[in-house]
């Protein structure tokens, strides 16, 4: 890692314009390990200015697919080239697992931007045609402009992949924000990108704090979308930010993840779900399954497994191969999600597992167990971002539909169950944009990744995500070749 990042501002590193810079700290140890300049007002400006350029004036909205597509697959081959450097310090500047950075997180990343890099060559849509008898339409499909993408720190680089680099696929030019806790990969991303010859102004990276340079970057009216990943409550100021000149937002928010067991499903398989579902990412996942309802024929046999599977679960340095579990992202995030604990057993939960700090140094909290038969109470309500997860009992499907609907989430939810037709009812009755069935957690490159009620809007991956970052428009030719058409009476003057 270098001791010090810049700024990626029209195809230029820069420092900060002020001087001023973040510490970027190892959750692990709590320790710096590096620091980025910070980006001043002047630089917000400049690198709008600059994406706003290299889009009206540059070459790259009008590059042929094939251009764009060639050059994004040299930058996944880099990736990949790199991939061992690529998630160790992604593992160390987020404390994910390497296990989990370089096994799942980066080659789904290369696997990402290829399958972008091929999508950006396929658009398809209304075939030319006479819809109407006097002319033929057809549609294109155009680029939005200059995209402001403002991700968070729990996925650093695959959410700027799904953001940034979706935008570009298809002729976007963009400013990225990266969270300020975890900006080092999106930088060296920017680096690949300019070796393999982006064009300046096409990809640039700021870096600063949401409340200001988040802020500043989201209000420019040079910008044309906003593509923001991180929570409800940022999203909803970004609605507000991009409503004065009603820019495109695209909102992929917090969840709160229904796990729910039927007394058919096979427990054991359940359990081993149960377990991925909620610990991925350290309990830091938008998706991770927050709350588990259990039939109450089974509950004792799945909490049982479940409990005696957590005491297994090795919590440790991140880059041990063998941990299961690293640091939570910062010291107030561990806090906030301690507070949760106590706000549960307050709540009249019973803490069934977990809740304590298992090493002194580093940001680790062990993996946490509340009972629960209360779905208004906070914890099963608020979206918590840690590894903290609740477990209900439920009698029938109505009841427990009822209640894992009953939230202003609706992101992702797990059925498991041997019964095919409960399960299609299942993915019917659920308010979730993804339904897993006996799983929870996979997302192919060529499904979406979409969000219902307060989870957001629009999409990431598959041909929905990249349609997101385009215009749908409606070219109409007359084909009479008349000089008065038929229908003109219909306005003025006799037929
Ligand atoms: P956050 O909302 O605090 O911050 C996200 C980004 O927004 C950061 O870059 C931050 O600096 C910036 N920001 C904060 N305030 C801002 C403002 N007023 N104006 C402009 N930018 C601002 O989220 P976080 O803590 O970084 O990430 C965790 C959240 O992200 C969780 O809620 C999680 O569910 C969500 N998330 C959702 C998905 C998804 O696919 N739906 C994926 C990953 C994370």
């Amino acid at each position: 890692m270098e001791k010090k990042y810049k700024l990626f501002i029209n195809g230029v590193w820069v420092d900060s314009e002020d001087g001023s810079s973040i510490d970027v700290i190892n959750p692990a140890t709590g320790e710096k390990i590096t620091e980025v300049s910070q980006a001043s007002q002047n630089q917000v400006n400049a690198a709008v200015d600059a994406a706003r350029e290299a889009f009206d004036r540059g070459p790259w909205s009008r590059m042929a697919p094939a251009e764009r597509s060639n050059l994004l697959l040299k930058v996944a081959e880099r990736i990949e080239n790199k991939l061992q450097e690529y998630a160790t310090i992604e593992s160390m500047i987020s404390g994910k697992t390497i296990k989990q950075s370089s096994n799942y997180d980066m080659p789904y990343i290369v696997d990402n931007i290829r399958y972008m890099a091929g999508t950006a060559r396929n658009f398809e849509g209304k075939a030319l045609k006479e819809y109407v008898p006097e002319g033929a339409s057809t549609i294109r499909r155009d680029p939005i402009g200059v995209v402001a993408a403002i991700t968070p720190w729990n996925y650093p680089l695959m959410e700027v992949i799904w953001r940034a680099i979706a935008a570009i696929s298809v002729g976007n030019t963009v400013v990225v924000k990266p969270a300020s806790l975890t900006p080092v990969t999106t930088l060296m991303l920017a680096s690949d990108l300019e070796a393999v010859g982006l064009p300046k102004g096409v990809f640039n990276v700021i870096v600063g704090p949401g409340s200001s340079v988040g802020e500043q970057l989201a209000k420019n009216k040079k910008v044309d979308m906003i593509a923001f990943t991180g929570s409800t409550e940022v999203g909803k100021r970004l609605m507000e930010l991009g409503s004065s000149t009603l820019k495109k937002v695209s909102l992929e928010l917090g969840g709160k993840a229904p796990f729910i067991v039927f007394d058919d499903a096979d427990v054991e398989a359940a359990v081993q779900g149960a377990v991925v579902g909620g610990l991925v990412n350290n309990g830091e996942d938008c998706a991770n399954s927050t709350r588990y309802y259990i039939h109450e024929n089974i509950y004792s046999k799945f909490l049982d497994a479940l409990l005696r599977e957590l005491r297994k679960v090795k919590i440790g340095n991140p880059l041990d191969e063998t941990v299961d579990m690293g640091p939570l992202i910062s010291e107030s995030h561990r806090e906030r999600v301690e507070s949760y604990i106590r706000k549960g057993i307050e709540e009249g939960g019973k803490l069934t597992y977990g809740g304590k700090r298992p090493l002194s140094k580093g940001f680790y909290l062990e993996p946490t167990v509340i009972e629960t038969d209360n779905n208004s109470s906070v914890i099963v309500q608020e979206e918590i971002f840690g590894p903290v997860w609740t477990v209900l009992k439920f009698k029938d499907y109505d009841e427990v539909i009822e209640k894992a609907n009953d939230v202003i989430y609706g992101l992702g939810a797990s059925v498991w169950t041997k019964d095919i037709t409960r399960a299609i009812r299942a993915t019917r009755d659920l308010s979730f944009a993804t339904v897993w069935i006996n799983e929870h957690v996979p997302v192919p490159s060529e499904m979406p990744w979409p969000s219902y009620k307060q989870s957001g809007s629009g999409s990431s991956l598959s041909t929905y995500g990249l349609e997101e970052y385009t215009y749908v428009k409606h070219v109409y030719f007359d084909i009479s070749g008349a000089t008065r058409k038929s229908w003109y009476y219909q306005v003025y003057g006799q037929k």
